[in-house]
């Protein structure tokens, strides 16, 4: 038999209405914050990520699912939303009309990590770009973004790490502070992390292996490398949090598995989940990316959450989240060829009107058929036989009250009345 492809997972039915809780609390705050929906294809040059996301880093070097497609294109599965969007929003020279989008995204990721509790290989995003300024005010508001929709799943207690990179010169300071600092212990450091040292320092801060984290202990500390500029926006932004009364740690070892990170960067974690893969969503700003791919200087900041990650962090406080199944308002019960019949023309009605309902379909007993009614937690069970037919008159019966009474078949949309607004 097929199997699915390790690190993939089927959302099954009854899984999928917390999903869309999710999605659709989700939408609502995005709608409250004034961000728009926008839809990129899960298939991208491998170009665009090498390029943004950086070479060095631990999704172009290992992570990312690409392929040399028929035409000897080299493209590759989204490995995250951010460097799609800035491709689409100067592709569509969207800076053109109005060059500050607030923009939002729901979608399918793809990164070949080794399959762990909330590490998969297709997970899923929502996320936020506001693409356009270089404000503080941007900053805070991304991050209240992001709190607000945990906040409305019922997620609670996660914690919120901050960090100031810096800019452009302020970044390379770090690289170079922190080569020099590893210097000594490069013995320690794993064979990654070596080369890291040497192509992209920043990058050993990014690694979970153990000794490396042990070697890196206590390098980060009281260090100078911010110019007065990050320092002055940072200080705004922290502020802003306060105004929002969004509480925060600050943590210099945050810096982010991409490169195009500047000034702020956040990650949000959860104890539900496990060490080393506990982040439920992160982000910051990224000042240079617009400009690096041919586009103006344009200052931009985002977040993403993983779904996967919002779902174990919910623990027990999913099941009022979501599952359980969409409800029907009547289901048909009908007995014999003929009543069959007529009972799909009475589905088909009560449909139009937007009633929701459904019938048997696997010639089941009427008793049979009475059980599915109540396991669909219909209101009403119409139940038609051929002494219905030749009357011309159903039963309706109340599934709550068990109440019956006989209906003409032809008034039977207006007296389930109520339309389902599911
Ligand atoms: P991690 O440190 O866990 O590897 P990351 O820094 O690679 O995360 P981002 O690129 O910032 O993650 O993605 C944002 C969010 O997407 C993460 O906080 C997480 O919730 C989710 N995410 C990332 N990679 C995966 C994955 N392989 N499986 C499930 N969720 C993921
Ligand atoms: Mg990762």
């Amino acid at each position: 038999m097929p199997k699915v492809i390790r690190g993939m997972k089927d959302i099954l039915p009854d899984e999928v209405s917390r999903w869309q809780k999710i999605e659709s609390a989700s939408r609502d705050v995005f709608r409250l914050f004034g961000y728009r929906q926008i839809r990129t294809p899960a298939l991208e040059e491998t170009a665009l990520f090498v390029k943004s996301i950086g070479g060095e880093t631990d999704i172009v070097q290992k992570e990312m699912f690409s392929f040399r497609d028929r035409g000897e294109r080299d493209v590759s599965l989204r490995p995250e939303g951010t460097a799609p969007i800035v491709r689409a929003y100067l592709e569509a020279s969207l800076h053109k009309t109005s060059p500050f989008q607030k923009l939002y995204y729901l979608g399918a990721m793809f990164r070949a990590e080794r399959p762990q509790a909330g590490r998969m290989r297709q997970f899923h995003q929502i996320g936020a770009e506001a693409i356009g300024s270089p404000d503080p005010a941007i900053d805070a508001e991304i991050i209240a973004l992001e709190a607000r929709i945990l906040d409305s799943c019922g997620i609670k207690d996660y914690i919120l790490r901050i960090n100031n990179l810096g800019c452009k010169d302020d970044k390379k300071r770090l690289s170079r502070t922190l080569k020099d600092a590893l210097t000594d212990k490069k013995a320690m450091l794993c064979d990654d992390c070596k080369r890291r040292l040497a192509i992209n320092p920043l990058r050993v801060i990014d690694c979970k292996k153990d000794n490396c984290r042990d070697a890196l202990r206590g390098t980060l500390k009281n260090i100078k490398f911010l110019c007065e500029g990050c320092i002055g926006h940072f200080d705004s932004v922290k502020a802003l949090l306060d105004i929002l009364r969004i509480k925060y740690l600050l943590d210099p070892y945050i810096v982010r598995g991409l490169d195009y990170y500047t000034r702020t960067v956040f990650e949000v974690s959860h104890s539900r989940l496990a060490r080393g893969q506990d982040a439920v969503g992160a982000g910051g700003r990224y000042d240079n990316l617009i400009s690096d791919m041919g586009g103006p200087e344009l200052g931009a900041c985002g977040f993403a959450l993983g779904i996967e990650r919002m779902i174990m962090a919910m623990g027990e406080g999913a099941s009022d989240f979501g599952g359980g199944e969409a409800y029907i308002t009547a289901y048909i019960a009908a007995v014999g060829e003929a009543a069959h019949k007529r009972g799909f023309g009475i589905l088909n009605d009560l449909r139009s009107a937007g009633i929701a309902c459904d019938m048997d379909y696997e010639a089941k007993s009427l008793k049979a058929q009475m059980r599915s009614a109540d396991k669909s937690k219909a209101r009403f069970a119409i139940i038609i036989g051929d002494e219905e037919l030749a009357s011309g008159e159903a039963v309706v019966r109340n599934m709550a009250t068990k109440e019956q009474r006989r209906v003409k078949l032809e008034d039977i949309v207006s007296s389930i009345g109520t339309p389902c607004h599911d």
